[in-house]
């Protein structure tokens, strides 16, 4: 499942270097998680790691459809 680099980028600068999770069931509940992330850091974990996530795991690599989360977010998929 590789995402296109062109994709991949839209994304991240759409996301600002911010995590983009909304998730309520997190511990950082009715806001945007807006954790701070590095372009560097993709799959790793610690500070500034992030990944990226299909929002509908039924639909394609389109920007729509992706979000950038930090690590923590991505691990907590609930
Ligand atoms: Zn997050
Ligand atoms: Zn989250």
């Amino acid at each position: 499942m590789a995402i296109p680099d062109n994709v991949l980028k839209q994304v991240w600068e759409r996301a600002g270097g911010q995590c983009e999770c909304e998730k309520r069931t997190h511990s950082h509940f009715y806001v945007p998680c807006a954790k701070p992330l590095v372009w560097e850091n993709r799959g790793k974990k610690g500070w500034g790691g992030w990944e990226i996530k299909h929002i509908d795991v039924n639909k394609g690599d389109v920007a729509s459809n992706l979000e950038v989360v930090c690590i923590t977010c991505f691990e907590a998929q609930v």
